[in-house]
This record gives C-alpha cells, sequence and structure tokens, in this order.
C-alpha cells in the first residue's frame, strides 16, 4: 500500500518507520528546503523512547541520549535545593530510561533511518482530495502524487487538519515564552547527571544534559505575546527578568549564544477528537497541539506513529474503519495530556499567584514520591505501558 506523510518532523518520520517495517511503500513531503529543527533539545520521556525502541532504534538513541539520574528544584532567588531525588526508582517503576536528545541529532537519526531518498525535500502541500478509493496531494510546485491513504503530521499549523475538521482551531497564548540552547556541562550551572529546576516569581529555568557534554537549557518567563524578538538582546534581557537570580542563573545567561539560542512564544489548542475523514488521518501536533510542560508533545507524536501501525496491520475492515479506530484509540489519551500540561502551565507560570506559591510550598515538602508518581502516570497511561 502506498502512503503519503506530509511533515518529516519527529511525527512524520516515525509514522513513516513503523510503517515501512509493516511493508508499506511510503514517501514523506516536507516544505522546507533544509529542515532545521525548532528548539535545540527535548526531553524523550520513557513512553517516546519504548517507542523508538519498537521501531528499533534502542540502540541508535541510547547514543545520543543525555543520561539522567536525579532531579532536583532549587529556589531560583536563594539558590537553596527545594527538593532532590535519584530517578532510579521511575526508571524501575516504568522499565526505560528517559533520554534528553539533541533535536537535529534526533532527527537526523529518524530520517536516516526511514531512507532519504523517500523523502521530498521543499515540497509544500497545498491541497488535497479523497475520491473514496485514492487520495491526492497537490503541492506549490505543481507536482502531485497519489497514494491509498494519507497522513497529516504536518505540525501545529496544519493543513490537512483543515481538510479534517472543516475549519482552522484557533492557536491559544498560554501566557509565556521560552528561550532554549545548549551550553557545556559544567558542575558551577548544576550537577551534570540530574535535571535541574530553578524556580521563582512563576518563572523557570532549567538544565538538563544531553550527549556530548552539553547542558539543554531553557528559560521560561511569563510575558504578554508578540514583543519584539531580537537576538542581540537575549542577554540583557533575561538578565532583568532573572535580576536577583541564584548565581548559577546569571552564569548561565552569560554563557548562552544568543545565535543558537531559541525564542518561542508557548501556544495549545483546545482537544478536539475527530482525526480522521475519510482515508486521512492526521498524527504528531497536528492532532494534539500541546504546552511543552510535561515534555510529552513528542512523546505522543512517536506513540501515534506506533498504534496507526499496529492498527493498519490488525485491522481488515478497511482503510477508512482502520483510522477512525487509530483515532479512538488515540483522542482520549490526547485530550488528557494536552489538559494536563495546561494544569501544570498555569501553576507554573503564576496564572493564579497563591497556587504557584502552594506549589513552592509542596516543593519543599516533597521526597521526589509524589513527582515520580506524576511522571510515571503520564508514562505508564501510554499504549506500551
Ligand atoms: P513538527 O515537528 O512541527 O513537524 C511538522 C513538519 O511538517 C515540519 O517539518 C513542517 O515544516 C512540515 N509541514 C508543515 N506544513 C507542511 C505542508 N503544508 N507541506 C509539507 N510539509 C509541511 N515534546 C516532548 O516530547 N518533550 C519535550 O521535552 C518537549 N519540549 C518542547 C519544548 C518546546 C519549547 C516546544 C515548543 C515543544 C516541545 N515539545 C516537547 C513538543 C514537540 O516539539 C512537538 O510535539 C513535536 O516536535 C511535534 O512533532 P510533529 O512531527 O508532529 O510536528
Amino acid at each position: 500500500m502506498k502512503v503519503i506523510i506530509i511533515g518529516a518532523g519527529i511525527g512524520g518520520l516515525s509514522a513513516g518507520i513503523a510503517l515501512k517495517r509493516i511493508g508499506h511503500e511510503v514517501r514523506i513531503y516536507e516544505q522546507v528546503r533544509e529542515i532545521r529543527p525548532v528548539g535545540a533539545a527535548i526531553s524523550v520521556w520513557s513512553n517516546g523512547i519504548k517507542c523508538l525502541n519498537y521501531l528499533g532504534l534502542e540502540k541508535q538513541v541510547a547514543k545520543i541520549g543525555g543520561w539522567l539520574d536525579a532531579m532536583a528544584y532549587v529556589d531560583g532567588l536563594s539558590g537553596e535545593t527545594m527538593t532532590g531525588f535519584s530517578l532510579r526508582p521511575l526508571i524501575e517503576q516504568v522499565g526505560q530510561r528517559p533520554y534528553p536528545v539533541s533535536r537535529a541529532e534526533l532527527q537526523l537519526m529518524l530520517m536516516r533511518e526511514f531512507g532519504l531518498e523517500d523523502i521530498s525535500l521543499g515540497t509544500k502541500l497545498v491541497d488535497l482530495e479523497d475520491d473514496g478509493e485514492r487520495v491526492t496531494a497537490r503541492f506549490e510546485d505543481g507536482t502531485s502524487d497519489t497514494g491509498a491513504l494519507l497522513i497529516g503530521a504536518d505540525g501545529a499549523h496544519s493543513i490537512v487538519r483543515r481538510h479534517i475538521l472543516g475549519a482552522a482551531p484557533e492557536r491559544r497564548y498560554a501566557g509565556y515564552v521560552n528561550w532554549n540552547g545548549l551550553v557545556a556541562i559544567d558542575e558551577a550551572l548544576a550537577p551534570k547527571g540530574q535535571w535541574t529546576t530553578f524556580v521563582g516569581e512563576g518563572k523557570r529555568v532549567s538544565l538538563m544534559p544531553i550527549a556530548g557534554n552539553r547542558f539543554y537549557f531553557f528559560f521560561d518567563v511569563p510575558l504578554p505575546s508578540g514583543l519584539p524578538n531580537e537576538r542581540a538582546h537575549y542577554k540583557s534581557l533575561l538578565g532583568g527578568y532573572f535580576a536577583g537570580w541564584a548565581p548559577p542563573v546569571h552564569r548561565l545567561i552569560e554563557r548562552l549564544d544568543p545565535d543558537t539560542t531559541n525564542r518561542v512564544e508557548i501556544h495549545d489548542i483546545d482537544p478536539f477528537m475527530t482525526w480522521a475523514k475519510g482515508r486521512v488521518a492526521l498524527l504528531g501536533d497536528s492532532a494534539h497541539n500541546t504546552t511543552p510542560d510535561i515534555g510529552q508533545g513528542g512523546c505522543m507524536a512517536m506513540e501515534d506513529a506506533v498504534v496507526l501501525a499496529i492498527t493498519l496491520q490488525t485491522n481488515t475492515l478497511g482503510i477508512e474503519d482502520a483510522l477512525v479506530r487509530y483515532q479512538n484509540r488515540r483522542n482520549e489519551r490526547a485530550r488528557e495530556l494536552v489538559l494536563r500540561a495546561r494544569k501544570r502551565c498555569d501553576v507554573t507560570h503564576a496564572k493564579d499567584i497563591a497556587a504557584t506559591q502552594a506549589w513552592y510550598d509542596e516543593l519543599r515538602r516533597e521526597d521526589g514520591s509524589g513527582i515520580i508518581r506524576g511522571i510515571a502516570s503520564n508514562i505508564e497511561s501510554g499504549p506500551l505501558g
């Protein structure tokens, strides 16, 4: 069966690998000529890694993954540790280590595994037609392709979603701006095998190890949307937003390279349950656009890919039927995680300052078991347990 996938992000590539593994012919069309992932790195939690393992990438992802053994929250202003604990109990409970990874390295790993020769770069989908037997994709450059089904893995601004829903849902600004990048690991910033998060004033500064002796860092600051994005001012702006914060935070601001730092205004979309229509289905951010507050957007895209392949392989009542079954197996979980992330986002970023203060107080009483319970429940409710 010939499958057309729109978008060569984490979702489209994972789906491409999964569908090729069960014998389908797959072609991926990607609008950009050169893939430059938005964001420096990503934490792939154990549910996402299990999907990559299922796709045969166990050794490769372990090679690009950072070694995360512990987690700590630090009072951003005083520098005092609020809670710090081992992640060993989490890893033992869920049966797989999480790996923070460079986005560029993850992307390259997935592209190579899928097969570079089957990806058409610089080919933007502008229209599609489903005649009940075949789907035809039409591209901006005047070319077209036809397959038995089409998967829209075309991200948060999806065109395929418009075909499925008949309208483009509003993206909701989550109320904060995120700056992220990579710096060399240095214990003067944070312990090397630890995910360290400085919190205070509804802001957040986080460091986690990835391979190659690098920390993935990010800063979150509650701000209005639409402020100017001026690279030359990143350091002075962050210096101002974090005035009075502990020395490691200022050391990080001094060391970051503005030319390789990303600035993202964080959005999500109200969950919706229709992901399939005829021979066309959504996958990844086109189906569920979440804030990154529980680090599950990319992991869910990988889960979608695995469930889509299994559903197409194990159901024999036709493609339309299989795509609706895929939708029904995924949409409730995605809805739950998008709303969970939104709730966490509001508490972390001081939407209600009293709730945020209560969370800071709770962190000071935390021995790790409550946080591990929360992360484990995000992981264990996934399709691979
Ligand atoms: P995308 O990565 O957006 O890929 C879509 C692709 O489709 C793009 O390459 C695009 O160019 C292409 N495309 C779009 N339209 C067309 C068209 N018309 N024709 C052809 N091609 C098209 N997730 C985690 O799991 N863990 C994390 O720690 C994490 N951290 C995050 C931090 C931040 C700051 C942000 C913003 C997100 C984070 N996420 C995280 C979420 C994660 O990045 C996304 O969920 C994931 O990248 C979605 O992958 P995707 O393939 O669905 O979409």
